[in-house]
């Protein structure tokens, strides 16, 4: 076979979304002449959703990428992508290396919106990543061991989880959470007061219905004119898309006017995809796969989800109860089928 006649499908980004679409692709385009190609900077799989539990100290199971793909064909490139051009159809690789594509994934997730407020960029503290949550750990155990204070801006699934984790890993610590809305406004009544028990068990203090105006060094500052002191705080009030990669024609803002963009109402994440992609068919062009696309039609075309990865009506973030429990997710996947070890945890919420 002729390497033209091979579909280049590009992954960028291993996270959830990633790692499910590459899986899947790679499962239903098997008897196909496609390659798959994933891209990701880290050749660990970072499990998001437990950034809260490495800003303990915590250390979390080692899922490598590679591994996790073995046997699937699919070929990993550790790599940052920097650019994107639609019309060439190339990615540019921090490595040096270019990729042809001729369907995209755009898979790089969000981090935490510390825009809004002034003050947060500089000063608070995020769960972006394995790094952040990594220097965070260390400047918890800093201030714990002089009895500090942590705020929790953020009455959210985020803030709840990192909030009961500090307070519970670190009992020194006063923790306070800051929210304008109720803490747990998204769960029913009886889960909330399940939660309220908890926090009360902690002595988690609650500030409801305010709302942090700025971040200084060592305080919060409340709509109120209340100034709440704080050796460390941490920023959990929602997430943004992350920053788009340049392309040619326009700069990457540019497509956050673009009508091929949705924003969740209620958690303000986007989907989309560039333009370009999205325009074309994945298979268009494939003239030459015609015979195989009869014999094995093409994958349905809506949006792989993932645990809160907003798809709007099952926004993981809406509390519409929704939200993928950590069990739900280890049982849907097949890398993270054993059980996370982590360090024992006496009680939680
Ligand atoms: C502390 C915390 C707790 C959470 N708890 C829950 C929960 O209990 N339940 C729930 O449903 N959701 C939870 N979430 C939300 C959930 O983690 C995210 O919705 C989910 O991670 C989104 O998946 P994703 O694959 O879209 O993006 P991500 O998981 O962010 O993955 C994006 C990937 O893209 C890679 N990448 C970034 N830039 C580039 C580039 N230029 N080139 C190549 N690769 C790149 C990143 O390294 C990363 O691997 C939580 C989030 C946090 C922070």
């Amino acid at each position: 076979m002729n390497t033209t006649d091979i579909h280049e499908i590009v992954v960028l980004g291993a996270g959830y979304t990633g790692m499910i679409a590459t899986a899947s692709l790679a499962h239903r385009t098997r008897k196909l002449p496609v390659r798959i190609t994933l891209v990701n900077p880290s050749d660990r799989f970072t499990e998001r959703l437990r950034m809260h539990q490495i800003a303990t100290g915590r250390e979390l199971a080692d899922h490598r990428i590679p591994a996790l793909l073995a046997g699937t064909g699919v070929e990993f490139h550790r790599a940052a992508a920097t650019s994107v051009d639609p019309e060439a159809q190339l990615v540019t690789l921090d490595s040096g290396t270019t990729l042809r594509y001729d369907t995209l994934v755009y898979a790089l997730g969000s981090t935490t919106d510390t825009s809004a407020v002034p003050g947060a960029d500089h000063h608070a503290w995020t769960l972006n990543d394995p790094r952040s949550a990594h220097r965070l750990a260390g400047r918890l155990a800093e201030i714990a061991a002089g009895g500090g204070t942590v705020t929790v801006c953020g009455g959210g699934l985020t803030g709840i989880e990192a909030a009961t984790e500090i307070a519970e890993s670190f009992p020194e610590l006063t923790v306070t959470m800051i929210s304008a809305g109720e803490i747990g406004a998204m769960m029913g009544e009886k889960a909330r007061a399940h939660l309220n028990a908890a926090l009360d068990r902690l002595g988690i203090v609650r500030r409801t219905g305010l709302r942090a105006t700025k971040v200084l060094p060592d305080a919060v500052e409340l709509d109120n004119g209340e100034l709440v002191d704080s050796d460390l705080t941490l920023w959990t009030t929602g997430v943004r898309v992350s920053p788009w990669l340049p392309t040619p024609e326009s700069p990457p803002t540019q497509r956050d006017s673009s009508s091929r963009t949705r924003r969740c109402a209620r958690c303000r994440t986007r989907t989309s995809t560039p333009s370009a992609t999205r325009r074309r068919s994945p298979w268009a062009g494939a003239a030459s796969m015609a015979p195989a696309r009869a014999a094995y039609p093409p994958p349905p075309t809506r949006p792989w989800r993932s645990p809160g990865n907003c798809a709007e009506s099952r926004c993981g973030r809406s509390g519409s109860g929704t939200s993928i429990s950590r069990s739900a997710w280890a049982a849907r996947t097949r890398w993270s089928s054993s059980p996370t070890p982590t360090t024992p945890r006496s009680g939680g919420i």
